[in-house]
Parts: C-alpha cells; structure tokens; sequence
C-alpha cells in the first residue's frame, strides 16, 4: 500500500517566536543568539542570510557582515512552550506523529485519503497551525520521510509541496546533492571530488559504485536520491528513554556523595545524548529509601543537551523529592521526550569555548571511551559508588 508522508518545519523557528512577541522585528535581519563578545548565532532570519550569515557563526562576525541586524538573546522556555503547542495540534488529528525535533515534524496520515484528501487535509492542517500559533510553517507530503523532507526544503519559506506517488525521480533529479538529508560535509566533498553535484547523476550511477565509494552510508544515499524510503514514522512514545541507576555500596545520607553521583550520572546521559544528537524535553529523578520505599518525580525542561543546564535542574528536582532525611539505597536518572537536536539549542548561554570546549571533550571520550574524563566533582573515592553506576 502507498504510504502518505508529512514532513513539517516551522521556519527560522526562534526567529519567529521572537516576531510573536515584538512585531519591531518583522522584516528585519534578527539574529538569535549570545550578545556577549564571544557568543554564537543560533538562528537567523532569511533577511539576515541575504548577508551570508548562518547559525552556528560568531557573533561577532555575523554582526560584521550585517551591522544592522537586532540581536536578540534566545529563550528556551518559550521556544519548548511553542514548540509543544505545535505538537499539540498535530498530534489532536493525526494518528502517528513523530517528533523529530524542536521545530520539525513528521506525520503518517495513510488511510486518511479515504475519508478526506491527503493533500487537502495536509493544507487544512497548516492552516490551522498557522491560524492557531501566528508561526509560518512549511510542509512536504509524499510517499516517504525523504522526499517529504526535501520537500519541505523546497517549499520554504512559508510554502507547501507535494510529490505525487510516482513521481519521486522526477522531482529529485534536478536537485543539488547536498539536499538529501544524509549526505554530511564529508560525503559532500567526495561525491563533488567524483563530479558529481546533482541528485539526477546518483541516479544514473550503478548502486555497487556508492558502496565501493562511501561503504553502506553511500547505499542509503544512493537509495534516497532515486526517492526510497521505508523508514517508518515513529511516535514519541516510542523513542527509547535512556537511564543511569545507582545502588549505593552502603545506604547512605550523605549529601555530598549523593550530589556528586548525580552529577556523575547526568554528565555521562548527557554525553550519550549528544553522541546520539538528541535532546531530552523531559528527566526524571528516581530514589529508593532503605526501606524500599521508591518515590520518582519528573520535570518537563526546555529541550536540552548540556550537562550544565540538566544538572541544575536534576540538582533542584532531587531538593524538592528528597524531605525524609532517610538512608537512601539508590538514586536513578531517567531522561525522556528525546527529540533529534544538536548542541544548536543550547548557543544562547553558551560562548564559542564552553561549546568548543565541550565537543572537545566528547571528541576524547568518543576515542577513548567516556571513563577517561570526568567533572573534578564526579572523582569521588571508591566508597562513594559514583564510579559504579551502572545503565539501568
Ligand atoms: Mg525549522
């Protein structure tokens, strides 16, 4: 049976979050981002990219090539906010919806065809999004996650597309290689090195020369330029979470060891959130008292993957979770709503070191394994138990 794919994306989402709130920016080149000296652009509007400017850029020398852009300081909270209402209308009509991230999503809706039109319900949807939330959005409707998503590409801003079942080549074939959703900085140069810089050419090639050039990650390329896809839509609630427990050595009161093998444990979550690139919008505390009494409580976050923010607010859950002042077994962290997302999220507190400093660290760790560095706080001596947490 044919599947009917939606992909949608808000555009330059922070942007007009922002523009919600103050229409002054309306028309204008806005940068999201840290105002300080060394911070880092983490969203743009289109009329600041007219100037060359792109997310992840300094500051600093966004401002140089566009000295009349307003800057303005991110949000998480409002932007989480948003993005949960978006989900939220999605979510009450359609029967899968997949998450991809803050800003993005993805919709199964086949069978819909029966009772109303893809295309018409998909139009009427982005209606009422838009009518619903004042925030532009685009959005691709074809046969697959792929092709939905380049579509989506091709329809902003404020745009919508379909690619009629069939017609996937066709459609694909005059566009730059670069707008297959696999295809990295690194896959890029090598398939410009071989000449090649539109899609219609990978089609054209044999399958077993992508996989002589780039391994199995040139068979999926190969496969998404001729408009295959058999990824399915996945809900959120059937994203893996991911946990840490710790069973103390000996039951303990300790503040300090306690504190320090939360820390531990949020530091290596985070880690694999973002060895993953994943955010999590949801964590959730675990404490089991001698007597085995078990009490959890969990906490909605601005979608997040620094150990710094996480951290803090793990540190102020386990504050309010922990009254009894009893011997405490174990302690548990558990992060879920895990939506796809890079340290991008993140750049508005961040300067450019904290964010270099950080991918440097994970670069150690993804080479010598993650036990190699540790936060000073997280060295605790053997009887702590920091060092025995183990995933749950
Ligand atoms: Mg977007």
């Amino acid at each position: 049976m044919e599947r009917h794919i939606v992909h949608c994306d808000l555009d330059t989402f922070f942007v007009s979050v922002e523009r919600l709130i103050n229409s002054d920016l309306m028309g204008k080149p806005v940068l999201i981002g840290g105002n300080g000296d060394r911070g880092v652009v983490a969203s743009c509007s289109y009329e600041a990219r007219k100037y060359g400017v792109h997310s992840a850029m300094p500051m600093k020398l966004a401002l140089r090539m566009c000295p009349e852009a307003v800057v303005v300081r991110g949000d998480h909270d409002l932007y989480s906010k948003y993005s949960g209402t978006v989900t939220e209308i999605i979510e009450e009509i359609t029967p899968i919806v997949e998450k991809a991230s803050i800003d993005e999503h993805y919709l199964d809706i086949t069978g819909m065809d029966k009772f109303f039109g893809c295309w018409k319900w998909t139009q009427e949807l982005r209606g009422k999004i838009i009518k619903e939330t004042g925030l532009p959005i685009s959005f691709g409707l074809s046969v697959n996650k792929t092709v939905s998503k380049i579509a989506t590409g091709e329809a902003k801003p404020c745009g919508e597309k379909q690619v009629v079942g069939g017609m996937e080549k066709m459609f694909l074939a005059p566009l730059s290689i670069r707008k297959i959703p696999m295809v990295g900085e690194k896959s890029y140069l090598t398939l410009r090195n071989m000449g090649i810089s539109q899609i219609e050419t990978l089609q054209q090639m044999e399958v077993f020369t992508m996989r002589r050039v780039l391994g199995e990650n040139g068979v999926s390329i190969w496969n998404k330029a001729n408009g295959v896809d058999h990824s399915a839509v996945v809900p959120f609630r059937e994203q893996k979470s991911m946990s840490k427990e710790n069973t103390f050595l000996a039951d303990t009161i300790n503040m300090d060891i306690l504190r320090k093998t939360l820390v531990a444990m949020v530091d290596e979550l985070a880690y694999d959130l973002r060895h993953q690139q994943k955010l999590t919008g949801c964590i959730t505390l675990k404490i089991r008292y001698s007597n085995f009494d078990t009490h959890t409580q969990q906490l909605a976050i601005p979608y997040t993957n620094s150990d710094r923010m996480i951290t803090e607010k793990i540190l102020e859950l386990f504050k309010k979770l922990y009254t009894r002042r009893m011997l405490i077994r174990l302690i548990g962290v558990k992060f879920s709503k895990l939506i796809h997302g890079s340290y991008q999220v993140d750049l508005f507190n961040d300067t450019l070191e904290e964010i270099r400093l950080m991918q440097a660290i994970d670069k150690i760790r993804n080479r010598y394994g993650v036990e190699l560095i540790k936060k000073g706080i997280c060295l605790l001596d053997k009887k702590g138990g920091a060092d025995d947490a183990q995933p749950a």
